[in-house]
């Protein structure tokens, strides 16, 4: 091997460990109540409130399932058209072709990866039902522009926030801009519940049907408040509330919020000052949120060309690093032609996830591994090639 065992592979991602998990779960174990809506989920979702300034909170057994809720809750129909950007997690896309909504494919902006605002205005036609975008690495979204792009047709917007918890911004939190916003917290994501998600709902005329539709489409939350004498079967609905095991898990992880955001920032800055020369010499762009606003979730860079991604990947392996590429743009896949369409031919998308690296990054990489990282990318140069 090219790398010393003794120093060890550095993975891409690892679940944070918050030690008071343990005791939390310990609990739930010796309690009574091991399924959803106890103790620990009112904590954890007391605590997301918190975290995304105010507003509903319904835990979830993944992001995943938020996304599908939010399509349910918007009726969305077959009829309908819903916008969304190509370069994005698949499980956006997935939660509309559930309802057997059509999706219009747009393209991203070629600095951050976000939905790009022109293409949303350019995307809407009459059948058009809903905007659904994706902050990207927790780099906030144009919310003023989609905002007002959904206004003037009066559309709900969706915000898939798995990748900002938390993120403030001149115009208001990531996932609370939106009429409905989600987060994950698969355990990739900054923090986690093993798999688990959010609904965060902003137009309060959305929270009793969530609720029920959470409940599997029975009144249980109500009957539970004593708000009924007795609970019944009354809308659509599934099994969307995580057990009390996740959100122990949850509940521990967030009590660490601020501490784990503090470290992946601390990394996430190294790494933009221990690349910028190196960069400048190879063609090679780091990640470069506006305003400097990010979640510090990912880091990427996007290389001179597309042969340069998987030539760093596997140089970087070979050094006992793993390091990752990105979605393929949703247009492009097969389900993606199979629900949906793009407005155009999507190039940025494209050129984006074929140039796009994302670098090692958990709360508790340590500083020898960070400069590793750094080490091993700057050591790596472009082949040599007649243009
Ligand atoms: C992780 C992720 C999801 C899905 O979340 P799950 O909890 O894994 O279902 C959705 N969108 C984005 C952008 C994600 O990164």
């Amino acid at each position: 091997m090219a790398f010393d065992g003794a120093v060890g592979v550095i993975p891409f991602s690892r679940p944070h460990p918050a030690p008071a998990s343990l005791e939390n779960l310990r609990s739930v174990l010796e309690s009574d109540h091991a399924h959803g809506d106890g103790p620990f989920t009112m904590a954890a979702s007391e605590r997301l409130r918190a975290i995304t300034g105010g507003g509903e909170v319904l835990l979830t057994t993944s992001g995943t399932h938020a996304l599908e809720m939010a399509s349910r809750l918007l009726d969305l129909t077959p009829d309908d058209e819903v916008i969304l950007p190509s370069f994005t997690f698949s499980s956006a896309a997935a939660a509309v072709a559930m309802t057997g909504a059509r999706i219009v494919f747009v393209d991203i902006d070629a600095a951050t990866g976000n939905i790009d605002p022109a293409q949303v205005a350019e995307a809407v036609t009459p059948r058009t039902r809903a905007i659904s975008v994706m902050h990207y690495g927790g780099q906030p979204v144009d919310m003023a522009a989609i905002t007002s792009i959904a206004a003037h047709h009066g559309l709900p917007v969706i915000e898939d926030n798995a990748h900002g918890l938390g993120v403030v911004t001149d115009d208001g939190v990531l996932g609370r801009m939106g009429d409905l916003g989600i987060q994950s917290f698969h355990d990739t994501k900054n923090v986690h519940a093993g798999e688990g998600g959010a609904l965060l709902i902003n137009d309060p005329g959305h929270v009793e049907r969530a609720e029920i539709m959470r409940e599997k489409g029975t009144n249980r939350s109500q009957f539970l408040r004593g708000a009924v004498d007795k609970y019944s079967w009354v809308d659509w609905g599934s099994s969307y509330l995580p057990s009390e095991f996740n959100a122990a898990v949850l509940s521990a992880q967030l009590d660490e919020f601020d501490t784990i955001q503090a470290a992946r920032h601390k990394i996430w800055d190294r790494y933009a000052t221990g690349l910028a020369d190196w960069a400048g010499l190879v063609g090679a762009t780091l990640m470069r949120p506006p305003r400097g606003i990010h979640a510090a979730h990912l880091f990427f860079l996007l290389l001179g060309r597309w042969s340069d991604q998987g030539e760093l990947i596997t140089f970087l392996r070979s050094r006992g690093i793993v390091a990752a590429f990105h979605y393929v743009p949703l247009d492009t896949s097969t389900a993606g032609q199979r629900y949906g369409r793009a407005l155009r031919p999507l190039d940025r998308s494209e050129d984006f996830s074929r140039r796009l690296v994302r670098l090692p990054l958990w709360a508790g990489m340590t500083d020898a591994q960070v400069e590793r990282v750094i080490a091993a990318v700057c050591e790596w140069r472009p082949t040599m090639e007649d243009v």
